[in-house]
């Protein structure tokens, strides 16, 4: 069996980072056909836009992507292709998981959060417009529909992964309305699943500062667009920084896997910045597609090699380059 995967390098250090991703998948001796597809950068002068609509297609013809990350050019008037393939293709579910690695400075050693973000409303609906010379509105979106969804993603993920504990995370004592809507909503995915899964609710400004000071007492975090975003980014921090935290944009008929990192144009045609991230990202894409023991010899050949801390990258204090890490996993993927 082959699987037709759509194959987006990306900006920056994208397409240094979907070279060694793609050496490392090959390596599991599963089939792969790539369907390479240009986007970001290089398609606005050639194609007019950073997202031409063949790459969507794409995606949807296959049903999962590989995804490098891309430059939102500020100031250009085009979308974040980012935001706009989350969109065109309904991948509501953004989930990003959150473990320490031994190997990985970082000042805790048991974190393993799952953040289920939605991804299709909130601020990042993208409803904004200036008011009159010295003010703009951007409009917070939230929907019953939307939010529910979301909560059912998380609890289902937790069932199906072992996980005791949903934790709805919001504003609500402040946007009543809005963020009230999305813990309401939580609560009632959260009455289906009582006695099996635990349930509880934090305020995002506690939120942060627990997951600061306790980490290890959350398990799955559902949030809404906004929040979502920035708790990530916190969570990443928790497990040692953006250089080894994976992602995936999940939708009911489509995923793309991405790290949740950005395109690091000061490093990109170094060799020196950090697959670990994209790499594991496409183990989550493994396990997606079914292919669990692939996925379960990637990421355990991902922390072997950098538990060993003889080939590390420099961002973790190592000194091998893209290139020489992932051969050192893709060599131990082979030999398991
Ligand atoms: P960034 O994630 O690119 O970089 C933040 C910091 O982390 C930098 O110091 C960078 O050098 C470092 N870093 C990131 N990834 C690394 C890796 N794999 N190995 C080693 N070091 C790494 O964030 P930014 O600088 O805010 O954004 C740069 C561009 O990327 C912007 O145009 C932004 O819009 C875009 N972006 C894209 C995505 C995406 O495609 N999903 C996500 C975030 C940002």
């Amino acid at each position: 069996m082959t699987y037709i995967v759509t194959l987006i390098p990306g900006d920056g250090i994208g397409p240094e980072l979907s070279e060694a991703t793609v050496g490392v998948l090959e390596a599991t001796g599963i089939g792969f056909a790539w369907e390479v597809q240009q986007a970001g950068e290089a398609t606005i002068a050639s194609e007019g836009t950073p997202l031409p609509e063949r790459v969507v297609e794409s995606i949807r013809r296959n049903g999962v992507a590989i995804k490098g990350p891309i430059t939102t050019p500020v100031g250009t008037g085009f979308r974040s292709v980012n935001v706009g393939l989350r969109l065109a293709l309904e991948l509501y579910a953004n989930v990003r998981p959150a473990r320490s690695m031994v190997g990985v400075e970082s000042r805790y050693t048991d974190v393993d959060l799952i953040i289920v973000r939605e991804n299709t409303e909130d601020l990042y609906a993208g409803v904004e417009h200036r008011v009159g010379p010295d003010a703009a509105e951007s409009i917070k979106i939230i929907t019953r529909a939307a939010s529910q969804r979301i909560a059912r993603y998380a609890f289902e993920y937790a069932l199906r992964n072992g996980r005791r504990k949903v934790t709805a995370v919001h504003k609500a004592n402040i946007m009543k309305l809005s963020d009230g809507l999305f813990l309401e909503s939580c609560g009632q995915v959260a009455a289906e699943y009582a006695g099996r899964v635990e349930f509880e609710d934090r305020i995002v400004d506690n939120m942060c500062m627990q997951l600061v000071q306790k980490p290890e007492r959350y398990d799955v975090l559902v949030l809404p667009n906004l929040y979502g975003d920035i708790v990530s980014d916190l969570a990443a921090g928790l497990v040692g920084g953006l250089g080894v935290a994976p992602g995936s944009n999940i939708g009911e008929t489509a995923a793309v896997f991405e790290a949740v990192h950005g395109s690091a144009p000061k490093y990109a045609g170094q060799n020196r910045a950090n697959p670990t991230a994209l790499i594991l990202s496409s183990a989550l894409m493994l396990r997606h597609l079914g292919e669990t023991a692939a996925a379960d010899r990637v990421e355990s050949a991902v922390r072997s090699v950098i538990a060993d801390g003889r080939v590390t990258t420099h961002d973790l204090g190592g000194r091998a380059g893209t290139r020489e890490f992932a051969s050192a996993v893709a060599e131990r993927v082979r030999g398991t």
